[in-house]
């Protein structure tokens, strides 16, 4: 049995739930990328502003969870 794809983007989206079948809008986290960490260090290095990409979320994943069963459901990457 094949799980239905889910289209994620990077906010709340309204979809049905592959596990629970119910029709939801995910619940997002946001995760920082390993980029963020090594651009953050590059621009301690260089101009101690490391601090800038972090403001943003360029460089951030989003992790889709299903807030009626609490199941991952799955991730947008940028
Ligand atoms: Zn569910």
């Amino acid at each position: 049995m094949q799980q239905p794809r889910v289209l994620l983007g990077p906010n709340n989206t309204t979809t049905v739930c592959p596990i629970c079948s119910a029709s939801i809008r995910t619940a997002v986290k946001y995760t920082t990328t390993t980029r963020t960490h090594i651009s953050a260090a590059l621009c301690c290095m260089i101009c101690f502003m490391g601090c800038i990409p972090y403001c943003s979320d360029s460089a951030r994943n989003t992790d889709h969870y299903c807030p009626n069963c609490d199941s991952y459901i799955g991730t947008y990457e940028k």
